[in-house]
């Protein structure tokens, strides 16, 4: 163990699979206590057991009910302490034009979980991160900055993570919160999975790819573990992005 985290308490969304289990997996091996808050709990469970240890507990939370965001900060204050590292990972993609029948759907569940739960979360723990002059990393995508087909909302979303990202950086600096975001490129997950399943698709993806593969959710876990780390201590408002390079074609 490195340590660059010891001490810190990290509570991070969609903690139950890809990116946000990658997350909890590095944080821990730095020293964290992590609390991996997700829809699903049964996957927050599953990365508590893989962290092994009493370091780690599984909490199920959906970031969309405000009401849960809270008292989840109510029972983490309580039982483990002052949040010191807040992860914004939750997020969903639906991949579709706006002629198509869901498409109402689609814009009200990507804005309320993408952009209302980042809120909500931080909202919720705020008091927290001022007491612990704590990290907030959300989590964007290569889509904070380009578009890629069918999946206006998605984009939205991720646009608006990072001018969240920036806007609440310059307010909490004062209190001596740090807040940044990540942009991954393509990872592979259970989101992407159908994506990399499909040889035309990959073949065409990396093309795009200067560096010729698609990303792990260790390739986002060492930026974020950075971010919360006293490295990044003069780092906020800023989305690093982890991309193999996709944003330089
Ligand atoms: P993932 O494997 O599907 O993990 C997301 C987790 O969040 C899942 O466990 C999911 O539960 C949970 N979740 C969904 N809705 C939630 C809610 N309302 N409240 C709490 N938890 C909720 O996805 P991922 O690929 O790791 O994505 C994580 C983040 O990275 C997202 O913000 C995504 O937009 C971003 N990202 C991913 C990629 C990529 O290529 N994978 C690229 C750029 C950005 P269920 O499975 O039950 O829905």
């Amino acid at each position: 163990m490195t340590g660059l985290l010891d001490g810190h308490i990290a509570l991070i969304t969609g903690g139950g699979s890809g990116i946000g289990r990658g997350i909890a997996l590095a944080f821990a091996e730095h020293g964290a206590t992590i609390i991996a808050a997700d829809i699903n709990l049964a996957g927050a469970a599953e990365t508590v057991a893989m962290i092994g240890g009493n370091a780690a507990r599984a909490e199920a939370l959906d970031v969309t009910d405000r009401a849960a965001c809270n008292a989840l900060a109510a029972k983490v204050k309580a039982e483990v302490g002052n949040l010191s590292i807040l992860v914004n990972n939750a997020g969903i993609v639906r991949r579709a034009t706006l002629d198509t029948e869901n498409a109402l759907n689609d814009w009200d569940d990507t804005i309320g979980i993408n952009v209302n739960g980042v809120f909500n979360s931080t909202y919720a723990f705020l008091d927290q991160l001022k007491v612990t002059k704590g990290r907030i990393i959300s989590i964007g995508s290569i889509q904070s900055f380009v578009h890629l087909r069918n999946c206006v909302a998605y984009t939205t979303s991720k646009h608006a993570v990072k001018g969240f990202t920036v806007a609440l950086a310059n307010e909490l600096a004062p209190h001596g919160i740090r807040v940044n975001a990540i942009g991954p490129g393509v990872i592979r997950t259970p989101v992407s999975e159908k994506l990399i399943q499909s040889p035309e698709r990959l073949a065409q993806l990396l093309t795009h790819i200067p560096m010729g593969r698609y990303g792990t959710p260790e390739d986002i876990a060492g930026p974020a573990v950075f971010l919360a780390s006293d490295l990044a201590r003069y780092v906020t408002g800023h989305t690093l992005v982890s991309d193999g390079g996709y944003l330089t074609v």
